[in-house]
This record gives C-alpha cells, structure tokens and sequence, in this order.
C-alpha cells in the first residue's frame, strides 16, 4: 500500500477595504464581512492551505514556488485555479485523493454558518470526503487574521 499524508497551512491578515482587504473568500464562498484578507490572489487561506496540502502530499512543489506573489498573472487570481491545479497533478501521478481535513483559525467572521457551503465548494473540485472545524483565538491576538491547516491523505490508485 502506498500512502502519502500532506500538511498545508496560510495565514492572511483581514483588513477593511481602505486597509487594503479584499472580499472575504473561503474554500471558495463569499462571506459576509467588514473585513477580508490582504492578498496578492484572492487570499482564499482555505484553498491555499489545501492547495499546498495535496502538493506536499505528492512531493511537488509548494503553492508559491508554483504560483509565486511575484507574478502579475496571480494577482486577483481565484485560487480555485490553484486547487485544481493541484489536483490534475495529483491524477496525473497517479494519486488518488483521500480525504482532506481542515482547521480555519479565525474569530471574525465565524466559519460555522458557511462550514456545508465550504465543504462541498472543496468536494466539487476535490471528489474527495473534506472536513472542517472551526477555532477562535480565544482572546490571544489583536489582530485580525485567518490561518487554516489542512492535512491530505493520498494513495496510489487505479482510475
Ligand atoms: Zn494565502
């Protein structure tokens, strides 16, 4: 039996508008919120998180080594083009996506009312089982942020 774990993890500061945030994305779903990330891309932390998952899980390069900050190509970028990017590698390997879980970080806005929606944003991209939780800071930072790990299981398998 050949498998593979992966662990991906990001971290966007949120800001208003005039601070530089952008929309509030999530796994792909547009949150209501005062506050988003300050990003190059969409500063999608969920995706990004889970992109670098699957890469690490399959031994190819990380998110910014493939997609680097530095592009002008990947400024505003939907980061659903980086999951799915992954993914193909994935498949293309040989590799047959597990499961994926995830842990959002974040105290504003909360991610239990959009926890389904998230879910089946990454399921359709994925076609794997993904889970999420959600955590606070409880109390322990200032400043707002939201930082995601996601863990990756993969396996060599037959298409
Ligand atoms: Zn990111």
């Amino acid at each position: 039996m050949d498998i593979r774990i992966g662990h991906g993890y990001d971290l966007h500061r949120l800001g208003s508008p005039a601070q530089g945030g952008k929309k509030m994305v999530i796994g792909g779903i547009i949150v209501e919120s005062a506050i988003g990330p300050i990003a190059h891309s969409d500063g999608d932390a969920v995706m990004h998180a889970v992109t670098d998952a699957i890469l690490s899980a399959i031994g190819a390069p990380d998110l910014g080594t493939l997609f680097p900050d530095t592009l002008a190509d990947n400024k505003d970028r939907n980061s659903s083009e980086f999951l799915s990017d992954s993914v193909m590698r994935a498949n293309e390997g040989g590799w047959v996506i597990g499961n994926i879980d995830v842990t959002v970080i974040c105290d504003s806005p909360k991610i239990s009312t959009y926890k389904e929606q998230i879910c089946t944003s990454l399921h359709s991209l994925i076609g794997a089982p993904i889970n999420i939780k959600g955590k606070t800071y409880e109390g322990t930072t200032k400043d707002s942020a939201i930082e995601v790990h996601a863990v990756a299981l993969v396996q060599r398998g037959k298409h």
